[in-house]
């Protein structure tokens, strides 16, 4: 998988990327990632990208001939994906990344300032995606969410395939709790339920708990898991 990303900021990459299991399969080439900056295709002299809003308003915009310069560089895969970060966007769920990761290359667009002029989105049918409902300065941190959450999604890059089979947000439930050595800890014991053995009534268990868990703090999730399990009947 390759991600290329139109950005303002080259040098904030690989960033956070580069540890741990994301970094290791950077390393292993499993995906790569490539840097485009948008202000190299700015033709003033100043290098200058934005300008003011049409019809007032704070802040800058970034115009959309250098954004189409920038794109048009880019040597495209057929199987390509463009999305741009934007509040605007539909919300990055794990079901979205589940879908990305059928794409080759996926194109990111990182806005600045107070965003990008909308007949670069249009002109190019350009998908908007927004990883929170809160508005951050960059598009930067929200493609490294996305990177993060596709990448560990790729079979290679996690060793164990059960890890993500019971994770948060599959069948619209929360994970359950997770307990590990030592047994007792300031006077909290694990419960006893997950030294017994009997895995049947360890599954048991932690579907109560993972649904005790969604029932409190993700209502809106915990809907969807009692209509989909009603639909299952
Ligand atoms: N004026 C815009 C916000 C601009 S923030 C508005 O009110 O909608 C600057 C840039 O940060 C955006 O162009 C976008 O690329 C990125 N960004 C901000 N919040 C984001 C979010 N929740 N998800 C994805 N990208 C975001």
């Amino acid at each position: 998988m390759k991600f290329k990303i139109l950005t303002l900021f080259p040098e904030m990459y690989p960033g956070p990327i580069k540890y741990s299991i994301i970094g290791k399969a950077l390393s292993k080439k499993i995906f790569s990632i490539e840097t485009i900056n948008i202000r190299k295709f700015s033709k003033l002299k100043s290098k200058s990208v934005d300008d003011k809003p049409f019809g007032g308003g704070a802040g800058m915009i970034i115009k959309p001939d250098i954004l189409q310069s920038a794109l048009d560089s880019i040597k495209r895969s057929k199987n390509s994906k463009i999305i741009y970060f934007s509040p605007r966007g539909k919300l990055l769920k794990q079901a979205c990344s589940k879908d990305l990761i059928k794409y080759d290359e996926l194109i990111l667009i990182c806005g600045r300032y107070e965003g990008i002029d909308e007949r670069f989105l249009i002109h190019n049918n350009i998908q908007e995606l927004s990883v929170g409902d809160y508005v951050l300065s960059g598009g930067e941190i929200a493609s490294f969410i996305l990177i993060d959450t596709c990448v560990r999604l790729i079979p290679e890059v996690l060793g164990n395939r059960n890890s993500l089979e019971f994770e948060s947000f599959e069948r619209h439930l929360l994970e359950y709790p997770q307990y590990t050595k030592p047994f007792e800890w300031n006077k909290i014991k694990v419960p006893d339920v997950l030294i017994s053995g009997n895995h049947s009534k360890i599954s048991k268990w932690r579907e109560k708990k993972s649904i005790e868990k969604t029932k409190k703090t993700r209502p809106d999730l915990w809907k969807l898991y009692k209509s989909n399990e009603r639909e299952k009947k």
